[in-house]
């Protein structure tokens, strides 16, 4: 007997067929003797649908607080119609909220951390020999108020309640059989990966595939929860997700692409001791996660400060940077959101050189210029014009894998 912990997307969920596809595949496992909690996302568009109805309500964006309220309604109806249909398989089953399965998040509403599970209600539930169908992406602060967790956030409820739970297993089963070199969607010519190791996973899912949330390889490294990620549609192995794999021949694990992403630029700057960090450490108060950034000489003894930030924070750094008018002296600001990052990711780039001039000649080769470069360890990234991002991902794809 083991405690498995099962994850199930939007897509896997769509409709009544779906749903009763997963509560199959849940008592399967429940009636071979095991414990199984579920986490479940918002069926289908949902998430999405539910932002649009504040858009009608408040076009300028409502508070974060009311759009956690909002948002979180989306998992409270998957949860209750998956846990009708294992009822209905014949099986005891409880669905519960994000604050009934015990999490405790701090207030930043809209992209929440979890600080603790309270298992409590979760082994009551289990020892009683119930499945258990919690609400992804969902938790309470100490205001007794719901937040969210981000798009993409229940992958990491669940690595959250394996790692707690100290689960044997935990599925995150979705729409594609596994990690891909690319997105299989995009690019045809993908790879599945039987394994990849945390660190290149995490880089994966940081720059722009969204197979996983990042968060969730973060919190999986962290707990040392093995992860497996697979079809909810097709019956076949996926990919492990874990901490060390085999060696690999590839160079590179995958090709990322990101268009989340706004380039904004501060013109005619001092050139002068303390500018960047007076910039910097406004925008990281304003809680603004700043990417790439660049710095070139203007002129008259100028110098330009350009950096990226995901699209839904480009407001939040244009208001943080005005705030400083009184002590920075600049000539203009501009901002461009038709920007895609691009980025490879592979352990293996550490000990081979040559590995950013095979990106850059195939961006090249493919007549796609390139706007900044950023490097780590482990993954090099581009920023260069959406409307080429696909051909982009297709060109660095097949230099380094296909
Ligand atoms: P879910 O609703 O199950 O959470 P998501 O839509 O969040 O599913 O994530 C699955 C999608 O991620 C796939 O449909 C695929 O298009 C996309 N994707 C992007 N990059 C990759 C990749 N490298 N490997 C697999 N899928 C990827
Ligand atoms: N429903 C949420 C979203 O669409 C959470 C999730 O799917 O993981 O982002
Ligand atoms: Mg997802």
């Amino acid at each position: 007997m083991a405690l498995i912990v099962k994850k199930f997307g939007g897509s896997s969920v769509a409709n009544a067929e779906r749903v009763f596809n997963v509560a199959n595949k849940i008592v399967e496992d429940y009636k071979k003797g095991n414990d199984v909690i579920v986490v479940v996302s918002a069926q289908g568009d949902t998430t999405d649908d539910l932002i649009d109805k504040a858009k009608e309500i408040n076009p300028d964006g409502a508070s974060k607080r009311e759009m956690d309220m909002l948002l979180s309604a989306g998992e409270q109806i998957s949860v209750a119609l998956l846990a009708m249909a294992i009822e209905k398989l014949g099986c005891p089953v409880k669905s519960l909220l994000g604050w009934q399965a015990g999490f405790e998040t701090d207030s930043h509403y809209g992209m929440a951390r979890i600080k603790r599970i309270n298992t409590e209600r979760l082994q009551k539930e289990t020892d009683k020999k119930n499945i258990v169908i919690v609400a992804g992406f969902q938790g309470i602060n100490k205001y007794d108020d719901i937040t969210t967790l981000g798009r993409g956030g229940s992958d990491t409820s669940a690595v959250a309640i394996a790692a707690a739970m100290r689960a044997d297993l935990c599925q995150i089963y979705t729409d594609v059989d596994g990690v891909y070199t690319a997105d299989p969607r995009k690019v045809p010519n993908a790879v599945k990966m039987d394994e990849i190791s945390y660190d290149e996973m995490l880089e994966l899912a940081a720059m722009g595939a969204q197979v996983l949330n990042n968060r969730s390889v973060e919190m999986a490294k962290k707990y040392n929860v093995e992860l497996e990620v697979l079809s909810s549609l097709e019956v076949k192995p996926g990919t492990i997700v874990k901490e060390k794999v085999k060696m690999e021949r590839t160079l590179i694990k995958g090709v990322a692409k990101d268009t989340n992403v706004t380039r904004i630029s501060i013109i005619g700057l001092e050139d002068t001791p303390g500018i960047a960090f007076k910039i910097f450490n406004r925008l990281a108060q304003a809680k603004v996660n700043v990417d790439i950034i660049l710095q070139s000489v203007g002129r008259d003894n100028t110098k330009d400060i350009t950096f990226t930030v995901p699209s839904d924070q480009s407001k939040q750094a244009i208001e943080a940077i005005k705030e400083l008018k009184d002590t920075l002296d600049y000539k203009d600001i501009s901002t461009d959101e038709s920007v895609a990052k691009i980025s490879i990711v592979g352990a293996g780039m550490e000990s081979h050189p040559g590995v950013a001039s095979k990106m850059f000649e195939a961006l090249y080769s493919a007549g796609i210029n390139i706007q900044m470069i950023s490097t780590s360890e482990i993954k090099i990234s581009v920023l260069i014009d959406e409307k080429y991002a696909d051909n982009a991902v297709s060109a660095v794809h097949d230099a380094f894998i296909a």
